[in-house]
């Protein structure tokens, strides 16, 4: 194709076959495909026309999960240029970098982002807020929605950039991970071919499951990959509706799980966690619910064990995804899950995976390297960063940085990230290893481990440990525990009792450099 991007051909598509039924739906608003798409399309010609926006300007996009985010990403996709959606929690310093270091011509934020960004200078258009002196309100740059929408006149081709999105930066600062419409497009199809899977195999009939209209729950942010391509563009191009929350919060997510007859419910692990935990999550009726899918952190083994008994019959998947790789990549789900609760499961379609050593040799079966991943989904490479893209793109493939080990059977485990390991007196200790077997022990609700410096061995084993609610363990009894089911130099000797939520940030990862300097007084 050479004319309009795939994403607005869909939209357009979309919008003919389900105009009138609901896409988004946020509180009490409802907005069809058709209001959408015409939306959409009147944002990018006004884009076009009033701020010269043309093929390969980049956008940025600032504000939390309202209808306005989809409409603007669309619409700036619809004009030729790169939508860059910037993390709504970033501070004024944070938001200022992703504004210069995109070399964004034009924003569109909500007002609490406006007021963060108006030092920047750029032209911004805002919604949800006042608009700071010089900012024009959205609905003003809109004015009179078109009826009779036309295709943009720009041509694109499938390699072309679409998409600049940050990845956390849990291991340094954010990169801007190039995406282009190719990445873009497929995503549906590698997410479809997942929750396919994951129903079949939890002993469905895909074809019933397929007659349901999919009502999409997403309980993380838009910003990050997961809201917007396991949800967002998933949710748009097979016509079903998206159910968007302002934040994470348990109690309002069963209400609108109820209300809006929700199908299938995407987050992180964290969400489904208390969604569960909740005292009032008993008084819900859940039926409607079929699928539950999260990822973007590590699962709990213990946690598919309380789906099992909490929500029988629903098929639970457990998705592995980067920003590098437009979200999902390898994914696991319903018989194969429920055999294998610790694994990430099977590369997503078309996508090929697999272990080396620091020298970039492949490893056989069951030895633990770095993770690598190729296929339609890996992005062209980090914005404006050459070295990082050569360092992490390597002959076609992409370097996670996440420590895995893939079995006879091509089933992946994640050991570690490799930033996320300590070495205690030469010997590798994995932390997502000790958090999953404290995770076993039922006073557990959450915990990090974390490296604690020692003069003797380097590197001694620490865990923060938050006590689900009513229960009391002592750190002699929770080492005990450990003592049967991991080797003894695993065992954390130091563990810290915390009453308050871990510090996590909104992609559900715990953020172990404020832990550490929280707890230890250094990063
Ligand atoms: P940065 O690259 O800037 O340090 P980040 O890697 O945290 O940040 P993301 O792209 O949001 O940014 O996260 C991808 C990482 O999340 C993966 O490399 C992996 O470590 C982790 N992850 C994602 N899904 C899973 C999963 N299902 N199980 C375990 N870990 C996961
Ligand atoms: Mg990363």
């Amino acid at each position: 194709w050479k004319h309009a991007p795939a994403h607005f051909r869909a939209l357009l598509e979309m919008s003919r076959f389900h105009g009138d039924k609901v896409f988004l739906a946020y509180e009490d608003e409802h907005l069809t495909f058709e209001e959408h798409f015409r939306r959409a399309a009147t944002l990018s010609a006004r884009l076009v026309e009033e701020y010269g926006v043309t093929k390969g300007d980049r956008v940025a996009v600032a504000m939390r999960n309202y209808p306005e985010w989809a409409i603007s990403f669309s619409a700036v996709l619809a004009a030729g240029a790169i939508a860059v959606p910037l993390n709504a929690w970033w501070t004024e310093a944070e938001l200022t970098y992703g504004v210069h270091d995109s070399g964004a011509k034009v924003l569109i934020a909500d007002g609490e982002r406006a007021v963060r960004l108006a030092s920047t200078g750029v032209p911004m258009i805002v919604t949800r807020g006042e608009a700071p002196a010089g900012a024009r309100a959205f609905d003003e740059v809109l004015g009179e929605v078109v009826a009779d929408v036309k295709l943009p006149d720009v041509e694109l081709s499938p390699e072309d950039p679409a998409t600049i999105f940050y990845t956390s930066g849990t291991t340094g600062n954010p990169k801007g991970a190039l995406g282009s419409h190719r990445n873009l497009g497929q995503s549906p199809m590698t997410v479809a071919y997942g929750l396919m899977r994951a129903t079949a195999l939890a002993g469905k009939d895909v074809a019933a499951a397929a007659g349901v209209r999919r009502v999409t729950l997403l309980t993380v942010p838009l910003f990050h990959v997961t809201g917007c391509f396991s949800a967002l563009t998933t949710t748009m191009f097979s016509g079903g509706g998206l159910v968007l929350m302002y934040k994470w919060d348990p109690e309002q997510a069963l209400r609108l799980i109820e209300r809006e007859r929700v199908t299938a419910m995407i987050g992180v692990p964290t969400n489904a966690w208390q969604l569960m935990s909740h005292p009032d999550f008993g008084k819900y009726d859940l039926s409607s619910l079929t699928t539950l899918g999260y990822g973007g952190a590590p699962a709990p083994p213990k946690l598919l064990e309380r789906i099992t008994q909490n929500l029988p019959d629903r098929a639970p998947s457990n998705g592995y995804g980067m920003t590098e790789t437009t979200a999902l990549a390898i994914g696991n789900g319903g018989a194969d899950y429920q055999a294998r609760p610790d694994s990430i499961g099977l590369p997503a379609a078309v996508v090929d995976v697999r272990v080396v050593d620091p020298s970039g040799a492949e490893l056989p079966p069951g030895e633990v390297g770095e993770l690598c991943v190729r296929g339609p989904n890996v992005i062209l490479g980090y914005w404006n960063k050459p070295e990082a893209t050569a360092q992490t793109f390597v002959g076609g493939w992409l370097h996670t940085g996440d420590l895995a080990k893939i079995d006879d059977e091509g089933f992946v485990y994640i050991v570690d990230r490799a930033k996320d390991m300590l070495i205690r007196g030469g010997e590798n200790v994995y932390c997502a290893e000790v958090e999953a077997a404290l995770f076993e022990h039922p006073a557990v609700d959450d915990t990090a481990v974390i490296g604690v410096p020692d003069d003797e061995l380097g590197e001694e084993v620490g865990a923060v440990v938050r006590l689900a609610p009513g229960r009391t363990v002592t750190a002699e009894e929770l080492q005990a525990f450990l003592a049967n089911r991991i080797a003894k130099f695993k065992i954390p000797v130091h563990v810290w009792f915390r009453e308050g939520e871990l510090p996590r940030n909104p992609g559900g990862k715990i953020l172990k450099t404020h832990l550490r300097r929280e707890i230890l007084g250094s990063a």
